[in-house]
């Protein structure tokens, strides 16, 4: 060991799920992005990009970007905060405002970003168990502590927490910052944005990556009240000024103005998720109740790791987490029609293949 490494900020890193390198026959089921294309306003705002204009810096304040998001969501650009990505929105809220001396609060069974994030910016943090069924319950979020998020729907559970219950834990927590990740909500469960106005401590989170299929672009943001934005604007500008490039500002822009053609292939991916559930119970899966674009389910009688195993070794990418509580799990992100039921074909090979054996 060098004497340097005695100070390193070490961190177990998050570890993403599998991106083949080179076009490959892979059916990617493991990392919740969208199989259906991006939105032709948004082809069209690529193709309209003038590359000699990337000699200036970008805009630092995403201007374009945050009008298009200010007017889908009829809120103020001064409460709207853009980021590469929700994952950069949601570092930049963690440094900026989780510096208590008291944990911050997220569930057991949760995006695992929440604690690398903690662990690298030393916040203390406590992780509360959801219940046996994997649902949060509010009343374990009446505490004292130094802020909360939790992501609704939750990940990878696929569960949503009704409104009444987000309410009720930001009622029971109006001192300290509530962060709600809404990188699902598109999918299913009610927005906690028609509760800003009377939490000023509330922040929603949205992203670009799952239900506008923008997973490559990187765009993502937060909305809140003004002062919080403000903050967050103060340790961002400190940080690195120009962190959304120019094409993702406009191409960003044009794909928060086509909500129709999201809305109408949210719904396509959400009917071939409830087609689902009767194919899997007929393999012998237990399925929770997805309000998400992934399924989170168990195998009777086969162990996460043995499917996770099967379905790999003939082409098909899902995800397993090989964590307390939910290793006997497997997250199944939605694809295409045609890729589900290859899926489906691969997975009544592997019950048979272990059925008979
Ligand atoms: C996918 C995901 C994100 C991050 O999305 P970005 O691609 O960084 O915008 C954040 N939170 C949850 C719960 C997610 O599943």
């Amino acid at each position: 060991m060098y004497p340097w490494e005695a100070c390193v900020r070490k961190v177990t890193p998050y570890v993403p799920g599998e991106q083949p390198f080179e076009e490959s026959k892979i059916i990617k089921l493991n990392t919740n992005e969208n199989p259906y294309p991006p939105s032709p306003e948004v082809m069209k705002a690529a193709e309209c990009i003038k590359w000699k204009d990337m000699r200036l810096y970008p805009d630092y304040r995403a201007r374009e970007l945050v009008k298009a998001i200010s007017l889908v969501h009829g809120v103020g650009e001064d409460m709207i905060f853009p980021g590469v990505g929700s994952d950069d929105v949601l570092s930049m809220i963690f440094m900026t405002f989780f510096g208590s001396s008291k944990p911050i609060l997220f569930p057991d069974v949760s995006y695992s970003f929440y604690s690398v994030w903690a662990e690298v910016y030393k916040i203390p943090y406590e992780k509360v168990p959801v219940g046996e069924d994997f649902t949060i319950n509010p009343e374990d979020y009446y505490r004292d502590n130094g802020g909360v998020v939790f992501p609704n729907p939750n990940a990878p559970t696929s569960l949503a927490l009704e409104i009444g219950g987000v309410r009720d834990i930001l009622e029971h927590n109006r001192d300290v910052i509530c962060v709600v990740d809404e990188a699902y909500i598109d999918f299913g469960g009610t927005s906690a944005l028609e509760l800003l106005d009377e939490f000023p401590n509330l922040i929603v989170v949205r992203t670009f990556s799952k239900s506008k299929s923008l997973a490559g672009l990187r765009v993502g943001y937060a909305i809140a009240a003004p002062e919080i934005i403000k903050y967050l604007n103060d340790v961002k500008y400190s940080v690195n000024s120009y962190t959304l490039n120019t094409p993702s500002i406009e191409v960003g822009a044009a794909a928060m103005l086509s909500g129709k053609y999201y809305a109408t292939q949210t719904e396509h991916v959400v009917l071939t998720r409830e087609a689902a559930y009767p194919i899997l119970a007929e393999l012998g899966f237990e399925t929770l109740k997805s309000s998400t674009n992934f399924l989170f389910t168990k195998h009777e009688r086969l162990s996460g790791k043995e499917i996770y195993d099967g379905l790999r070794a003939r082409g098909v990418y899902v995800r397993h987490f090989n964590a307390p509580r939910i290793d006997d799990y497997l997250r199944i992100t939605i694809g295409s029609e045609y890729n589900m039921g290859f899926m489906y074909d691969v997975l009544r090979d592997i019950i048979n293949g272990h059925d008979n054996a």
